[in-house]
């Protein structure tokens, strides 16, 4: 058996840390050829020495002058030139997406461009550029699969269905640690409180767009991306239990369901191994053991994040790169304790309201206005 040969972007954070895991445990049906990350060299060290990557790249320049002194027989590459080329290895058979933000988009789209299948877990380079990464996977006849559970549960509802056959999506989501507080509770929250999910392990980016619900509000415009299914047809309901990852009802009212443990080894799994199912050593869901399975309407006056998604959406062109980059400033900002929890939507209400939306943007436009909302968001 060939082996399916893998390259991770972003293999020191939470889901290139579990991609591993599950590469591990699926033993020698892949073979990890290349590695990228910002700077955490330690971990990337330790990941070389289990995994025998031909090719790393670290971001930091400096982190990668000190990994290229521990390591005389791998390339080591630097910079974001250098995670380009990992993005691109030849070889490759498939690449995990798992760059937090915007930084991934450039790598996957590059990705993308020579051909490569992609396992998507960095959400923002749809919310972006969706129209254009879509547009190139369709051009080059290339797969995007996706990791975020929510969206793998969706594939997996879709697969022997057809298109025009779907009514609307459904989107479960969990509600964050936050879905019972008051909206006088929620304007003193602290980081400490909000990175303390209950159902997810995740890292810190989108532990607080869970919190804020803007990570439902960024996986609204990814499914309309991936699926091709329009905006209004896609709802979000909150499911505290997040045992039902999503649903997808059809024209004659049919709901589909995909349900599971809330562990990302098995969106990550599905895809490494899809179209085929391998067996999985994780915990069994034990039907007779849930207590119960609730889903209510989402609260999108104290969530504001999620009606802002919605409307950057559906204003479409630059709007969600304006609102992705604005939240990625407002949720730095609140982790460094510089804002208040409630400030985030306001920003991200603030910088869209003062910003002129182009249609049909280029990738360069898509940049621009992603660089013009983070100066803009700086100065609210
Ligand atoms: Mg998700």
């Amino acid at each position: 058996m060939t082996k399916k040969k893998i390259v991770i972007l972003g293999s020191t954070g939470s889901i290139g840390i579990n991609t591993l895991r599950v590469i591990e445990c699926l033993g020698d049906r892949f073979q990890v050829i290349g590695l990228a990350a910002r700077k955490n060299i330690n971990l990337l060290e330790r990941q070389i020495k289990k995994f025998h990557p031909k090719v790393v790249a670290l971001v930091d320049r400096k982190s990668a002058r000190e990994l290229r002194g521990r390591f005389k027989n791998i390339r080591v590459l630097s910079g974001r030139e250098g995670l380009i080329e990992v993005a691109t290895l030849a070889g490759a058979d498939l690449v995990i997406s798992a760059i937090v933000g915007a930084p991934g988009l450039i790598p996957t789209l590059e990705a993308v461009k020579a051909k490569k299948r992609v396992a998507l877990a960095n959400k923002e380079a749809l919310v972006m550029a969706g129209e254009i990464v879509m547009r190139e996977a369709h051009k080059k006849g290339v797969k995007i699969l996706p990791i975020d559970s929510e969206h793998s549960a969706i594939l997996q509802c879709l697969k022997a269905e057809k298109e025009k056959d779907v009514s609307r999506i459904i989107l479960t989501a969990s509600g964050g640690p936050f879905l019972k507080f008051s909206s006088s509770r929620l304007k003193s929250v602290t980081p400490q409180e909000a990175l303390r999910h209950p159902t997810w392990e995740m890292g810190k980016k989108v532990t607080i767009d869970s919190a804020t619900l803007m990570n439902k509000g960024l996986e609204v415009i990814e499914a309309h991306h991936l699926f091709g299914v329009d905006i209004d047809r896609i709802e979000v309901v909150i499911h505290p239990q997040a045992i039902v990852h999503s649903l997808v009802e059809f024209v004659d009212g049919t709901i589909l369901a995909h349900l599971g443990t809330p562990d990302m080894r098995l969106p990550i799994q599905y895809a490494l191994t899809y179209p085929e199912r391998l067996s999985a050593p994780l915990e069994r869901l034990d039907l007779t053991k849930i207590k119960g399975l609730t889903f209510q309407k989402p609260d999108t006056r104290k969530f504001p994040c999620l009606k802002l998604a919605y409307e950057a959406a559906r204003i479409g062109g630059t709007a969600p790169a304006v609102l992705n980059a604005t939240n990625e400033i407002a949720v730095s900002l609140f982790l460094k304790r510089k804002i208040k929890f409630m400030e985030i939507p306001r920003m991200i209400e603030k910088v869209l309201n003062r910003y002129k939306p182009i249609k049909n943007p280029t990738l360069s436009e898509i940049l621009k206005a992603d660089a013009w909302a983070r100066e803009e968001a700086l100065r609210c």
